[in-house]
């Protein structure tokens, strides 16, 4: 009788899966552009016609409907003859429950058997490889997208996508420099099912960092944070850029030395480059000298983040991408075709790796105004595609950001980074109203702010007049000024998920 050895895998051990895996991204992120963009080729090719057109309700029918062949998608180059998915796509899909998991990949025997190759099918027979697939397409994780003029979408993770999560979040603290196993982080992000929080979090315990997660301001208040920040005494803090200004600023006032922080990550929200002198500044009067703020870019329909490298405050690299994991292409936002290598246009999105929840060609709205570059980056070196951290909402009438103010058209986000940039400016916020509360009245713009201590308020107001004018063309009608602790209560910033910037007051015609 025949003896037939039983082979038993043994494990990967933590450390060296861990090892592996940044040795992996380490010569990925090193490699020529050139070999970059093959491996992408041929991701792009199995996305398309082994997942996205089998698996997918939606592409299915788009793809029918347009006319494409899945084969016929032979690299990146090729994805522009497919249409482009919009926030509207997804909310549509969403608002029935017929169609809420069209853009979930969900695999059937049947399908497998219509779509795959026979050689991927006879991959299959075995009970383990069916249970195997079974587990890397079935949603275990979501998080929604945040938008305050619509519905919130869900994005589903599986199991697989899960741990490209935890895999970028590695990439992401070595982006950032956050080299010593030992360091310890503070994530500040409010805990809630958004990509930021659970980013960071997979950051750390993907690396064996120890990252504690405070909640940010509505779990455990300013001075919970500012306790727990002081008796970590972290390498690294990672939060919205209003609440770790604020955080940093209060901690400052109560005499806190926080001396051991190298780097403060912003994310979730734009990070205005004036806001990363401010909180250098106040961190260097707190003992660190050090430290290099960065920001982030990420949305939950990327289900990852994309991380700057540390640079000095007035520069920026740019958010460093995973050439294995996902595509961006940048078009023009009007005839929606590519634009030339560095060139201003609108950021479109494709994962090549995803489960759950896939898009493909996704307008993120977002404007590069660098575009995104594929040369070696200046500061780290490394190779794979940077978007230009100069970033503007598409100028689209229905986006959340742009809104008239008598009868000007005014960009907020762009109004956020002067009044953040402004020195004597602690807090601020804009409210919109009407006159007399009268729909059919002029429009009523107000700017609410608390200064630095010492700060001269009539020359701060009418600076911030100034600023506003010669920026925007658009001056308020009013600038308050209020102390620190009616500031925080106006903006929500120890009640709200988001603190309050901007308060649209008018009432609906
Ligand atoms: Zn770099």
């Amino acid at each position: 009788m025949a003896v037939i050895p039983i082979i038993i895998p043994t494990p990967e051990r933590p450390a060296a899966a861990i090892a592996r895996r940044a040795a992996e991204w380490a010569k990925l992120s090193r490699t020529p552009w050139r070999e970059l963009r093959r491996m992408q080729d041929a991701l792009v090719r199995r996305l398309v016609a082994e997942r996205v057109h089998p698996f997918s309700a939606h592409y299915q029918r788009v793809m029918r409907e347009a006319r494409v062949d899945p084969r016929s998608i032979k690299g990146v180059d090729d994805l522009r003859r497919l249409p482009f998915t919009t926030k509207h796509d997804l909310l549509q899909a969403a608002s029935d429950e017929r169609t809420r998991r069209d853009f979930v990949l969900q695999p059937t025997p049947e399908l497998v058997k219509r779509h795959w190759p026979l050689h991927k099918q006879l991959g299959l027979l075995s009970k383990a490889a069916k249970e195997e697939l079974r587990r890397e397409y079935t949603p275990n994780f979501v998080t929604f997208t945040t938008g305050r003029s619509s519905e919130p979408v869900a994005f589903a993770y599986t199991p697989h996508d899960i741990d490209a999560l935890h895999k970028v979040g590695g990439r992401m603290l070595d982006v950032h420099a956050i080299d010593d196993p030992q360091a310890r982080i503070v994530n500040l992000f409010p805990f809630a099912p958004h990509l930021a929080f659970w980013q960071a979090s997979f950051a750390g315990l993907e690396t064996g960092r120890f990252v504690l997660s405070t909640g940010g301001g509505k779990v455990m208040g300013t001075s919970g944070n500012i306790r727990l920040v002081d008796r970590i005494q972290p390498q690294a803090l990672i939060g919205t850029p209003g609440f770790l200004y604020h955080l940093l600023r209060q901690a400052q006032e109560e005499g806190k030395r926080y001396s051991k922080v190298e780097r403060v990550i912003l994310g979730a929200e734009k990070v205005p480059p004036g806001l990363k002198r401010k909180i250098a500044e106040v961190l260097a009067e707190m003992g660190s000298e050090r430290a290099v703020v960065s920001g982030t870019y990420g949305f939950t329909e990327a289900r990852m983040a994309f991380s700057e490298c540390p640079t000095g405050h007035e520069h920026s690299s740019g958010y460093h991408t995973y050439p294995d994991l996902c595509v961006f292409e940048v078009v023009d936002p009007e005839s929606g075709e590519p634009v030339k290598d560095g060139e201003k246009g609108e950021l479109v999105y494709t994962p090549l790796d995803g489960r759950g929840t896939t898009v493909l060609r996704y307008r993120t709205g977002d404007l590069a105004i660098g575009g995104v570059s594929t040369e070696p980056c200046p500061w780290c070196g490394r190779t794979v595609p940077r978007i230009h951290s100069d970033l503007r909402r598409v100028s689209d009438q229905r986006a959340l950001n742009l809104t008239k103010i008598r009868g000007t058209l005014v960009d907020l986000s762009a109004m956020g980074s002067i009044l953040s940039g402004i020195a004597e400016v602690v807090e601020w916020q804009v409210a919109i109203g009407k006159l007399h509360d009268d729909p059919m009245e002029l429009d009523v713009f107000t700017v609410r702010v608390s200064l630095k201590p010492g700060a001269d308020a009539t020359q701060a107001k009418e600076k911030i007049r100034r600023e506003l004018h010669d920026s925007l063309e658009v001056a308020p009608n009013a600038v308050e000024v209020h102390d620190g602790a009616r500031m925080l209560e106006l903006l929500g910033m120890e009640t709200e998920l988001k603190e309050k910037r901007f308060l649209d007051l008018r009432p609906k015609a």
